[in-house]
């Protein structure tokens, strides 16, 4: 049994704990009130400077929700017991400038992109990268916040106005078919494990659904990608689950960005997966070996339950379905749970995720 403390209290949190139990783990967890998702699975500590030396005298391991997690707090932590993921993959996951950086010394595709701290600078970065591009927030960025996608040169005011005064990054914009993203983990025996590519859909920035496997990969596109997050994980020296978001483009994929934990995007692997992204990252900190990652049924599905609960009892009476709630506050834009699909065929699949509509957006505001 190992104890494993994990810095935040929200669903992933929760959701490293499930996995974790029958593992034999136990938990604690840094949260900010005791209302959080976690605070029910383990020893909760609040958000102060006392609770993190009691956290950290609790532990083990540990381990964190966020790449905004600060470097120092973890190097600091680091002198007392191990911290996986290691302070590398935050400083380079939490800086778009610094991850895009990585990208490029890695040979892994990215936007073309220029940090800029300046008005005067956005607009010869402009110049330079030419229109359309999204202009993002350097840091603390997450469900496309902090970000605006500048079409024309008479946009730059505004969109310096909107959420300029502190470092930006200017990227590209990457015309792409699909958005797709894949979980890879590595531990300290230096195991490496990958799941299969998904497809990701997005609306107003925030991730809807996943389609498990994405359909139509190539096997050559699954090495690729397979070969790029082993140079991130190697380069890294990272232990634990590792994240890459992509775009699918004519030339190939595109890194968009990655995160140095367990994923929305991996939530389909509870059920749908011989061994979870969450079971994975357990067993990757905690110096086991690590599970098959192959998919249990030939296609699955992950749809976010986003703003209210929604007709959850539909998903209960369906076969195949699994309902998975954080006990959260219902409020709008904000993750309250997910459902997982697991099918034997496509066709299957999408009657099923038709007959769950009321858990998606309306067709009429998709994105473009
Ligand atoms: P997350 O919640 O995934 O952490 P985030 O706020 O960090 O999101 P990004 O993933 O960088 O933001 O961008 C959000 C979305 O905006 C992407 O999923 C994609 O749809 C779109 N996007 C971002 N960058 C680009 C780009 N360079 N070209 C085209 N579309 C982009
Ligand atoms: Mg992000
Ligand atoms: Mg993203």
């Amino acid at each position: 049994t190992k104890k494993i403390g994990v810095l935040g209290a929200g669903q992933l949190g929760r959701m490293l704990a499930i996995a974790g139990y029958p593992l034999g783990q136990k938990f604690g967890f840094l949260g900010t009130s005791h209302d959080e998702p976690s605070a029910l699975l383990g020893q909760m500590y609040t958000d102060e400077v006392e609770s993190l030396k009691d956290l950290v005298k609790f532990s083990d391991v540990m381990t964190y929700e966020s790449e905004n997690t600060s470097v120092e707090m973890v190097r600091e932590i680091a002198r007392s017991i191990p911290v996986y993921p290691g302070e590398k993959s935050l400083y380079y996951s939490q800086h778009r400038g610094r991850e895009k950086g990585l990208f490029d010394e890695l040979s892994i595709p990215c936007a073309p992109y220029q940090v800029v701290d300046s008005l005067e600078n956005l607009t010869q970065a402009v110049d330079e990268i030419g229109l359309p591009a999204v202009l993002k927030t350097t840091t603390e960025g997450y469900d496309g916040k902090g970000q605006f996608v500048l079409k024309e040169k008479s946009q730059i005011d505004q969109a310096w106005k909107a959420i300029g005064g502190r470092e930006l990054i200017l990227e590209g914009f990457i015309d792409f078919s699909r958005e797709l993203s894949i979980v890879a983990v590595r531990n300290a025996d230096n195991e490496h494990v990958y799941y299969p590519l998904v497809q990701n859909v997005h609306h107003d920035g925030i991730l809807r659904y996943t389609i498990a496997p994405a359909r139509q990969i190539s096997e050559t596109v699954q090495t690729q990608a397979e070969a790029y997050m082993k140079a991130l994980l190697d380069k890294l020296d990272h232990v634990g689950v590792l994240t890459l978001e992509l775009f699918e483009t004519v030339d190939g994929l595109v890194a968009n960005e990655m995160a140095p934990r367990v994923h929305n995007s991996g939530h389909w692997t509870i059920e749908g997966a011989l061994t979870s992204q969450f079971e994975n990252h357990v067993r990757a900190i905690t110096g086991l070996p690590l599970g098959d990652t192959s998919p249990r049924q030939p296609v699955a599905a992950m749809i976010n339950i986003i703003g209210e609960t929604g007709p959850v009892a539909e998903v209960l009476k369906m076969p195949n379905a699994f309902l998975h709630l954080y006990d959260k506050a219902e409020r709008a834009g904000r993750k309250l749970g997910h459902i997982n699909l697991v099918a034997d065929s496509e066709d299957a699949l999408y009657e099923q995720i038709k007959q769950l509509s009321a858990f998606l957006p309306a067709e009429d505001k998709s994105e473009s």
